[in-house]
Parts: C-alpha cells; structure tokens; sequence
C-alpha cells in the first residue's frame, strides 16, 4: 500500500507532501480479541524536513469498537487525533521512503481507551453488579476471621 508513504527526497528545498486518504481498516492490522476497527480511518497530514528530521503532524479520525466492561455489549468510540507531533530522525529512515502505517498504528493504538462502558459511564447493567459486589464482600471482612469466641475460657 503506497497511500501513505512519504517520499524523503521529494522534501528538499523547503516541499511539503500532502496526505489525505481515508483507507480501509485492515491496514491497521490489529488483531486483539476485544478491540477492532470497522470503520474507515481517515488520515491527513503535512509532511516537511525540519533540520535532520522528518516532521509530518498527524490528524487522524475512525471509530474503535471495545465492548462495554459491565455488560459486555459493543460500543463504537470515536477516535480524533489532532496535529500529533510525528517526528522522525531521518537517520533512521531507510531507502528514502517512509511509511506511515506503523506510526499511524501506534498512535491510534494509544489514543484508544482500555476499558469502557455503555451508555455514557452509566451502564444499564452497573445498578445488577452492584448488588453482586456488596453481596459478595461480607464474607471476607477481617474481624470475622479473626475471632476467637473461646480465647478467653
Ligand atoms: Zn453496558
């Protein structure tokens, strides 16, 4: 996929490149068991060489699907990145060419909540679990386990 590789030596003399694709989600490629991506993503950014780096700010949007961590049920999570500072020595650039796809990666990955819940923080199902935690919590309170009604004979 060439949509968004940024071509080093097109930069010199003060050029910029330009991207702004809007791409299928697999070129995200990432396989968790609870996270996808469904939607397309959409990625604009200006690339430029600033000294002995590459600077290209990253402005990237799509939908995360993470199921709710009460009930389970799925939930689409907007992700809105906005002028990310993408930089690169250009030292570690080989061949004059460098991919997006692995930055793009790794900032969607980080921008995209770990845990989440439905219906704006206020889960149907919240009320149920915790009826379930209070029930669940007495047996194991210390003074119960620590009393000896005979010590004293
Ligand atoms: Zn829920």
């Amino acid at each position: 996929m060439d949509h968004l590789k940024i071509y080093i030596d097109r930069l010199t003399g003060g050029k910029t490149q330009e991207i702004d694709e809007t791409l299928a989600p697999d070129f995200l490629d990432i396989h968790e068991s609870e996270l996808s991506f469904k939607d397309p993503v959409h990625i604009k950014t200006e690339a430029y060489l600033a000294d002995d780096y590459l600077v290209a700010p990253l402005n990237i949007e799509t939908f995360a699907w993470l199921p709710c961590s009460i009930c389970n049920e799925s939930i689409r999570i907007p992700i809105s990145i906005k002028n990310f500072p993408m930089t690169q020595p250009l030292a570690e650039i080989n061949g004059a060419i460098f991919d997006l796809v692995e930055k793009a990666r790794e900032i969607i990955l980080l921008q995209t909540p770990l845990y989440t819940e439905c219906n704006g923080g206020k889960c149907p199902e919240r009320e149920n679990i915790k009826k379930f935690l209070k029930a669940e919590e007495k047996p194991s309170n210390p003074a119960d386990i620590n009393y000896f009604p005979f010590a004293d004979l």
